[in-house]
């Protein structure tokens, strides 16, 4: 599910640390607000955010995923992706070199296999948890938004936050890094599909 927040007066409030309901913000800088979960995008390199628990599970399953993912699932995943998504790995700037890797199961040198919901929040090798995407919008989703919310927090008894989420399989670059999608057109939008 999205999120339609109430709208929020643009440009106003942000530097004078306001929150979106224009009520003084609890604190400061936009790494201690991204530690709350609050953020002033609702899209990041085309993610969108959904609010869903991270819980850590046990070591056993944890190292039983990652070896499954390195020895079985990953080289999968890119043997699948390169024989059904050729076009978009191309537009994703993927040379016949690096498809030709991808064919035998390879990684490509610049381009990271992200898990959605990573292995230590709970998410399985299930290929719709998986995205093959360039290396630094990658690390964006983690140290801008995932890592700042897990920090100090109790994983294994699992908590909320919000997390980049993408249908998509292969990665497409955005238009815009971040966006705002909560207009008012938005939530009017979401309004109808209720209805
Ligand atoms: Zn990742």
């Amino acid at each position: 599910m999205e999120y339609i927040h109430a709208k929020r007066a643009r440009g106003v409030g942000k530097q004078y640390g306001y929150n979106n309901n224009g009520r003084p913000a609890a604190g400061g800088n936009s790494r201690q607000r991204a530690e709350r979960g609050e953020f002033d995008f609702d899209v990041i390199n085309g993610f969108k955010l959904k609010e869903v628990e991270f819980k850590t599970p046990g070591k056993k399953t944890r190292v039983a995923r990652r070896e499954e993912f390195k020895t079985q699932v990953r080289p999968a995943f890119l043997k699948y992706v390169a024989a059904h998504y050729e076009k978009e790995l191309r537009a994703m700037g993927i040379s016949d070199k690096g498809l030709e890797s991808m064919r035998g199961g390879r990684s490509v040198n610049g381009y990271n296999v992200h898990h959605k919901l990573p292995i230590h929040g709970g998410g399985t090798n299930d290929f719709k948890n998986l995205i093959i995407m360039p290396i630094p919008p990658h690390d964006e989703l983690h140290h801008d938004v995932i890592d700042p919310q897990l920090k100090g927090k109790d994983l294994a008894a699992g908590i909320k936050i919000k997390l980049p989420w993408s249908d998509d399989m292969v990665w497409k670059r955005p238009a815009q890094s971040r966006q705002k999608l909560n207009t008012v057109a938005a939530a009017a939008a979401l309004k109808r599909r209720e209805r």
